[in-house]
């Protein structure tokens, strides 16, 4: 490799076609080749594919090139099951079968913990576990957003932003989406074609209807849709609810009802899809949903796992490496509506939350009185302050038998971490949703004296390139660790 470094960006240049062999895949789903040496990227193609590329940008020691032709397919390759598979930017790994979706997730946590927690290769594959799969990884998510707008005819339409763009690809049934949206997404569309109502455009910020926003109660069948308007309110908009209300989404199955209707406020000229208030049409401004013997409430703004299968088995992996008797403090960080802390109180003596989004905290007392759960407390703010500050009012005696983290992609910040190796937990239960930033934070507390002890991964989000992964670290003997300080 090093040798070849010098007449790298001789090798090839912008639109010339070439012909190569994929040989890896990386980190966001992209075939990776090789051509005389160069590293080339290619979005849709696969480990043992043959392809013709054409190059699309060089930089010094690697470039992009686009699918072209497959000369010889990857004997892992399927057939996409999603007609606009390749445009629409939801998915990365359509053509992959499913199995080999699993363990290329499963060596990419592995990889990480190598690579960025500094973790022996032996210890990692001697403790992982192997990664949860779904017995059906189609049509599995609680939620969608659909971007509503105009294709270059001027046609009001609703579907996917194809990758990279805000195009619309009007495609609504989609491989991952839930069964019930098509019907409500074209209920929607005809309301605001009979009524004149029109959709936002981003250039200009003008037009009301931004997103539609379904959210489906798997357990319960309860169903919200809300609409995300550049406005305060919807012409109409009785016309609308009555549209709603008379279909049955999922065809003849009437287990699923739409039980709430709502608009969210919306009139930045921002890439963010909610605003911030929340406006009821029909019904509550919250559905319900169950996992395991535990009812939550979900509102609109509020982080709910999409893939509900997926989540119990999840849960049920946390809740095992938390090892709870019933005796224990635990500390459930990021806890968005409560639903880890609440899935844990019934095994621990008490559970404190925390979480950022002040309504999210307002659903989780909610299900804490809904559950008729008592011992858990809920702290609005971010993990990094609320710790601790607590842990300082408490003159460093704040206890926490077991702490669960759950933190969004960029991972814990180190000031939480450090409070927490201060606090000395028994046990860290990490949950997360990106291998990169868990390797990282893990290095961390194991230079701290935690030991890894235990990893999985569950596959929250089949087709796509993302993994989600739980972790169990155990405080060292204190005994290790004078030992180690000592050699
Ligand atoms: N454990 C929950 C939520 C996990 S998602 C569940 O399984 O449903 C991560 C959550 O962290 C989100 O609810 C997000 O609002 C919250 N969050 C993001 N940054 C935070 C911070 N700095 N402190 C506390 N919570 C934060």
């Amino acid at each position: 490799m090093a040798k070849n470094k010098k007449q790298m960006t001789a090798v090839c240049k912008k639109n010339d076609e070439l012909q190569l062999e994929i040989i890896d895949m990386g980190s966001q789903g992209e075939g990776i080749g090789r051509y005389q040496g160069y590293t080339l990227f290619i979005k849709d193609a696969l480990p043992f594919d043959v392809v013709k590329v054409k190059v699309m940008k060089t930089n010094k020691n690697f470039g992009f090139a686009r699918l072209m032709e497959i000369v010889k397919p990857s004997p892992f390759r399927v057939e996409s099951q999603c007609p606009s598979g390749r445009r629409c930017g939801g998915c990365q790994l359509q053509h992959l079968a499913y199995e080999k979706q699993l363990s290329w997730k499963q060596d990419k946590i592995a990889g990480c913990l190598t690579r960025i927690g500094g973790f022996a290769p032996d210890k990692i594959q001697e403790i992982m576990e192997p990664i949860m799969g779904m017995e059906n990884p189609t049509h599995y998510r609680n939620k969608s957003q659909y971007p509503v707008g105009y294709d270059k005819e001027g046609n009001l339409v609703a579907g996917f932003y194809a990758g990279r763009t805000h195009d619309i690809i009007p495609e609504r049934n989609c491989l991952i989406g839930n069964a019930c949206d098509q019907q409500i997404v074209d209920q929607v569309l005809s309301y605001m074609k009979e009524y004149g109502v029109s959709a936002y455009k981003e250039n200009t910020g003008t037009g009301l209807v931004r997103h539609i926003l379904i959210r489906v109660g798997e357990s319960t069948g309860q169903i919200m849709v809300c609409l995300v308007i550049n406005g305060k309110s919807l012409p109409k908009s009785d016309k609308l609810v009555q549209r709603l209300l008379e279909c049955t989404p999922n065809g003849t199955d009437e287990k699923y009802k739409i039980t709430s209707i709502c608009l969210n406020e919306n009139r930045e000229k921002t890439n963010v899809i909610l605003g911030n208030k929340v406006i009821p049409l029909y019904g509550e401004t919250y559905i319900e949903d169950c996992i395991g013997q535990v009812k939550y409430r979900i509102s609109p703004l509020s982080f709910y796992q999409v893939n509900p299968g997926q989540t119990r088995k999840l849960y049920d992996t946390a809740l095992n490496y938390a090892g709870l008797t019933g005796n224990e403090k635990v500390w459930d960080l990021y806890c968005g509506i409560g639903t880890i802390s609440l899935f844990l109180s019934q095994k621990a003596d008490s559970v404190f939350g925390v979480e950022i989004v002040p309504q999210a905290i307002e659903d989780a007392k909610e299900n804490a009185k809904l559950n008729g759960i008592n011992n858990a407390t809920f702290f609005v703010g971010a993990a990094e302050e609320v710790v601790p500050r607590e842990y300082e009012k408490s003159d460093g005696k704040l206890r926490a038998d077991v702490v669960v983290v759950d933190p969004p992609r960029k991972g814990c910040d180190e000031v939480l971490l450090q409070t927490l190796v201060q606090m000395q937990p028994e046990k860290i239960v990490y949950v997360s949703c990106d291998p990169a930033t868990l390797a990282r934070d893990l290095k961390f507390l194991a230079e701290k004296g935690y030991e890894l002890q235990r990893v999985r991964g569950c596959d929250m989000f089949g087709f796509s390139y993302h993994v989600e992964t739980v972790a169990l670290l155990s405080k060292k003997n204190y005994n290790d660790i004078v030992l180690k300080k000592r050699r």
